[in-house]
């Protein structure tokens, strides 16, 4: 019996958004959600229980940061990610692909795995599909991911085609090596902006038996709708009775076109990222605080938010803490910023639940392309 399981509750009439249960060994997740990061186990400037209270269900850490400081068996040693962390709800963890791809200097890859400089102490270190995994078993997050070659864009489509195909190759030995049933491993799609590359990865995934599947290598530099043609020509094609995860995005009209497009999760490192530099978001806007105009306003950051900063402080307070560089500034806006974005997302579930996806949201799903895309 799997300690897994998706249950799908509505659809939308119109798009192909769906609402749904996603159940883990640490509890439920109701879909579509976003999933605040907590980078190094610790979402940054706020607690566990200021991270409850965001509406947060599950928290992405990151393998890579994880192996690298303080080590997976110092995690393990303090009874795995979620006793060690405090957090005692869902967790996923990334294989480390993206960051060794992206961060690290001197990387070699070979059909064994990325070799790279640790950024720390300049060692070596050899990251493979079979360590990816057992780092992310003695970590014990409930859903770890393959680890997959993400090709940078732009790339050839000959270069995003042998990362694809490697990509299916390392699943094969992320499957064989993953020893825990209590943990669900996710296959990731790669393929690039090559819409042919991506129905390829999708449909060959899509025949495996996997508890969730996530579309990966989106939102590393193309274009805003390069990334919509992708997720919508390719979320279709992966399984409808499991659980589909967008991985670094978190822009309310990103998420709206995903949703759509029948996506379930994502995460993305904006909201607190935003906050460390003084920015809100308020309804899909950038507010930086350090703007004359918040000096003298009295009123809450968003007063339809129920979070704690918007009922207790004011926008001239969180002003002046951002221009005085004092910590609470963070705080309080990464506890804002996490609360909206999860929100948004609660608001179009409920919007799907009534089949009013369309008219509610219908204003973020157009194709004017105006938006900055995610990064994380
Ligand atoms: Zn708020």
């Amino acid at each position: 019996m799997s300690k897994f399981s998706f249950q799908l509750l509505a659809t939308c009439s119109q798009t192909k958004a769906r609402v749904g249960v996603f159940s883990t060994p640490h509890g439920i997740v109701e879909t579509p959600r976003f999933m605040p990061v907590g980078t190094l186990a610790t979402v940054k400037t706020i607690t566990p229980a200021q991270l409850k209270d965001t509406g947060a269900q599950m928290v992405l850490s990151n393998t890579y940061h994880l192996h690298l400081q303080p080590g997976e068996n110092i995690v393990a040693g303090g009874g795995g990610l979620h006793k060690f962390m405090g957090w005692n709800n869902p967790m996923l963890t990334d294989s480390g692909g993206f960051q060794v791809f992206s961060l690290s200097e001197m990387r070699k890859i070979t059909e064994e795995g990325v070799t790279f400089r640790s950024p720390h102490d300049g060692k070596i270190i050899k990251l493979t599909p079979e360590r990816s995994i057992e780092i992310q078993n003695t970590l014990g997050a409930d859903v770890i991911m393959a680890f997959d070659e993400c090709p940078p864009y732009p790339a050839t489509r000959q270069e995003v085609e042998a990362a694809t195909d490697r990509t299916y190759r390392w699943l094969e030995r992320c499957i064989a090596a993953h020893q825990r049933t209590d943990q669900a491993l996710f296959p990731i799609v790669q393929g690039g902006v090559y819409l042919d590359l991506r129905a390829r990865a999708a449909s060959e995934l899509a025949k495996l038996d996997m508890p969730g599947f996530a579309i990966g290598g989106v939102s590393v530099g193309e274009p805003p709708e390069l990334m919509a043609q992708i997720v919508k020509a390719t979320t279709p094609l992966l399984p409808a009775n499991k659980p589909r995860y967008l991985m670094g995005v978190g822009t309310y009209k990103e998420m709206a076109i995903a949703i759509a497009s029948g996506i379930d999760l994502f995460d993305c490192v904006i909201p607190t990222r935003w906050a460390r530099h003084g920015t809100a978001i308020v309804n899909g806007e950038r507010w930086n605080l350090k703007n004359a105009k918040f000096r003298e306003d009295f009123t809450p950051l968003d007063e339809t938010c129920p979070c704690y900063a918007c009922t207790n402080f004011t926008r001239a307070y969180i002003s002046h803490l951002v221009r005085s560089q004092e910590i609470l500034a963070y705080t309080l806006l990464s506890i804002h910023n996490i609360t909206e974005l999860i929100r948004f997302t609660q608001k179009i579930r409920e919007s799907i639940l009534s089949d009013r996806f369309v008219e509610d949201f219908g204003h973020w799903l157009k194709d004017d392309g105006e938006e900055v895309t995610g990064d994380r």
